[in-house]
């Protein structure tokens, strides 16, 4: 193998999703949703399937995205961003997310750059950035005491901004930011959202900002795009997911939006690696955007309904841990919870990891809990 494989052949979905089928386990370890998505995609997916007035969706598309669909995404987002996103040139359709964060990093990163990642993280921006040649610098989002009486929630843990300012050097090209975070639910603030937009200005360094679960907000939590503060569409990639907003994670349907000279690298990786994505699925994923952008902000549009729907079983989670001794910190946002367990005795982890047929490395450690919530 190329020598640049050694040391991420080892993979936590791999090895999660192998030990629970092999143990017959409730696999809380992947975020994908264990109840149906909404009506209106699952028909746009069985409308296309079945169109006969045009064979052609069954054909090649658009290789940096299907026109309906770039055109769909520029409509939901050019007023969410303030900027009047061009369709061709400022979006990128990938194969998931994952395709997004992998032509983004490939686009920008090389030997002797670093990357900062907030930590806790979603997986695989290190083994990427690794790939690409750059080397991470890892920041700890750290916890503060919550207010007397209160469960900790995720917004108790913050980044120090003179920590993270120390992690800026020369050899800084980008930031990865994930709100809300996987697995922690942190649904970054404004204010410190600027204080990294601040940074990213005064250190001219690139944001690549994964916003899957933008749509899953709690409480009276807001989704604050990085992209949208003043002077950062220049120098933010913003990353998003259909699997993740219509509850379709098998569509594995993602893009990235950016400014043109950022956007156009990243579809010389992606045109000289996947090319294009399935016709049928971004044509399902455009019409299920219409639906939503002529009921946006309606008590029954998706992007209210999910969240409310979540945030049920999220509380119920919260309620059954702590009853049987662990620690949950309340997600503001996402599909994750994450609990201390070191309160619990041993023999009651046992048990439960027994249950569930988790590995012990991650049962100690964290506990993240989702799909069921
Ligand atoms: N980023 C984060 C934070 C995620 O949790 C996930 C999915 N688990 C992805 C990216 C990848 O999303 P997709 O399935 O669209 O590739
Ligand atoms: N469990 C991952 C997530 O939702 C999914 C990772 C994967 O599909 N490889 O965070």
């Amino acid at each position: 193998p190329a020598s640049r494989l050694e040391g991420v052949d080892k993979n936590v979905w791999v090895e999660f999703s192998a030990l629970a089928a092999k143990h017959k386990a409730v696999n809380v370890g992947q975020g994908f949703p264990d109840f149906s998505p909404p009506n209106h995609v699952k028909e746009a997916l069985k409308n296309v399937g079945t169109m006969s007035t045009n064979d052609m969706i069954h054909q090649y598309t658009r290789g940096f995205g299907h026109p309906k669909l770039v055109d769909t995404l520029s409509k939901m987002f050019s007023p969410l961003f303030g900027v009047n996103i061009d369709p061709n040139k400022e979006v990128l359709v990938t194969v998931g997310a994952y395709g997004s964060l992998f032509c983004s990093i490939h686009a920008f990163i090389e030997e002797g750059d670093e990357v900062i990642i907030i930590e806790p993280f979603f997986d695989c921006y290190q083994p990427m950035v690794k790939v690409a040649g750059g080397t991470c610098r890892f920041i700890p989002l750290r916890p503060n005491s919550p207010k007397k009486g209160n469960y900790a929630t995720s917004s108790d843990w913050t980044l120090d901004p003179d920590e993270l300012e120390s992690m800026f050097t020369k050899k800084t090209k980008a930031i990865i930011l994930n709100t809300p975070n996987n697995p922690l639910g942190k649904v970054f603030t404004r204010d410190e959202l600027q204080m990294i937009a601040d940074l990213c200005v005064k250190y001219d360094c690139l944001c690549i900002s994964d916003e899957v679960y933008e749509w899953l907000l709690y409480d009276h939590h807001e989704h604050v795009r990085i992209g949208s503060l003043p002077g950062m569409w220049d120098r933010t990639i913003t990353i998003g997911s259909a699997g993740k907003t219509f509850s379709v994670t098998g569509w594995k349907i993602g893009w990235a939006m950016g400014s043109a000279n950022l956007i156009r690298h990243l579809q010389t990786v992606w045109q000289n690696s996947t090319y294009a994505c399935p016709t049928p699925i971004q044509e399902a994923v455009a019409v299920g955007f219409e639906e939503e952008i002529s009921r946006l902000g309606e008590e029954h549009s998706y992007f209210k309904e999910l969240p409310r729907e979540l945030k049920a079983k999220r509380d119920k989670i919260v309620k059954t841990l702590t009853e049987i001794g662990m620690m949950p910190i309340i997600p503001d946002g996402g599909y994750f919870m994450v609990a201390d367990a070191s309160n619990m005795s041993k023999t009651k982890v046992l048990f439960i990891q027994s249950v569930l047929g988790i590995n012990t490395r991650a049962l100690l450690w964290l506990f993240v809990v989702q799909r069921c919530f």
